[in-house]
């Protein structure tokens, strides 16, 4: 087994020159304030042991991170009906792309795309009113990791809800076409208090947990999901948890993942640990620079990569 410890610290001295890396997303406004001169890096184990580099104690905003929350309610509440309103394919577009939307009617390639993730937030708003969906995608996410103190960061988001634009072009498109219920504005009003979710890696790190364990959270005992939904999670993340970057970050790093505009990663190796990065310079696809390389290089000196080491 490698000394887990010994491998952070080395990813985290050798990229702390290049820390500031990347573009820091400046289309919601609020995130465009953030530092780029930070790093952090969480690793949790099944067996229960943390580890961490650089600032991964500090909240950042994971933005998309949280479609894999959101998901993960929809599944239990509508369990496979849900592929009716969203697809499974990567989608090989910008993660705010239209243009797939109208060939294809109204229903998004995937979950995680903007137009798959809107359409996930109205199907866990059905018989709530926005603010208990809220309310219980904040619950859910504190119960997973384990931690009261995670919130939703109110200035992030009204910054998006003032420039979301896009995300109002996308979500009426689907209305169009019946695809989504729920007035838009409250639909977008969820979807962006889910983005504004504030964690830190270590808190992301344990709360994604239960995927890298067979759907069950080994350090709290709470089973979350079946074994089986787990993987079939774990297999969206890897074919479509990076936009157009997604087969880039396979090939580099090998492993289940997904990116949010804040900075952060998300990543799974699946039986052994979750992993999250964070750094808010991104690269040209929207995904975190050297969260995208200090993933790559836990891969390569663990080999925990899911295409063998
Ligand atoms: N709230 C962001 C948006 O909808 C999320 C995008 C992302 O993190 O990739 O534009």
């Amino acid at each position: 087994m490698v000394d887990l410890q010994a491998v952070l610290d080395s990813i985290y001295k050798e990229l702390t020159p290049r820390i500031g890396e990347g573009k820091v997303a400046d289309y919601i406004p609020e995130l465009a304030k953030i530092d780029p001169n930070q790093f952090g890096m969480a690793v949790v184990t099944v067996d229960g042991k943390v580890y961490r580099a650089g600032d991964a104690d500090v909240p950042f905003s994971i933005q998309s991170i949280s479609k894999v929350f959101m998901l993960t309610l929809a599944l239990g509440k509508v369990g496979e009906g849900l592929w009716k309103r969203v697809g499974r394919e990567p989608s090989g577009s910008a993660f705010n792309s239209i243009v797939q939307l109208e060939h294809e009617h109204g229903i998004p390639r995937n979950p995680f795309i903007n137009a798959g993730a809107i359409a996930v937030t109205d199907v866990v708003m059905a018989g709530h009113a926005p603010r208990e969906a809220i309310g219980e995608l904040l619950r859910f996410v504190r119960y997973l990791a384990d931690d009261e103190s995670v919130t939703i960061d109110e200035k992030v988001a009204r910054s998006e809800t003032q420039t979301g634009y896009r995300n109002f072009a996308l979500a009426n498109f689907m209305r169009a076409y019946k695809n989504i219920d729920h007035p838009v504005e409250h639909v977008l009003g969820v979807y962006f208090h889910q983005c504004a979710l504030s964690m830190s890696c270590e808190q992301l790190a344990r709360a994604g947990l239960f995927l890298a364990a067979r759907g069950s959270n080994p350090m709290t005992g709470h089973s979350v999901v079946s074994p089986k939904r787990a993987r079939r999670i774990n297999a969206l993340m890897l074919t479509c948890g990076h936009y157009d970057g997604s087969g880039d970050f396979a090939y580099h790093v090998g492993l289940p993942g997904k990116s949010g505009v804040g900075g952060g990663i998300f990543a799974v190796a699946p039986g052994v640990a979750s992993i999250a990065a964070w750094s808010p310079g991104l690269n040209k696809v929207g995904n975190s620079q050297l969260g995208a390389v200090a993933l790559e290089m836990l891969a390569a000196r663990t080999g925990w990569s899911v295409f063998g080491d």
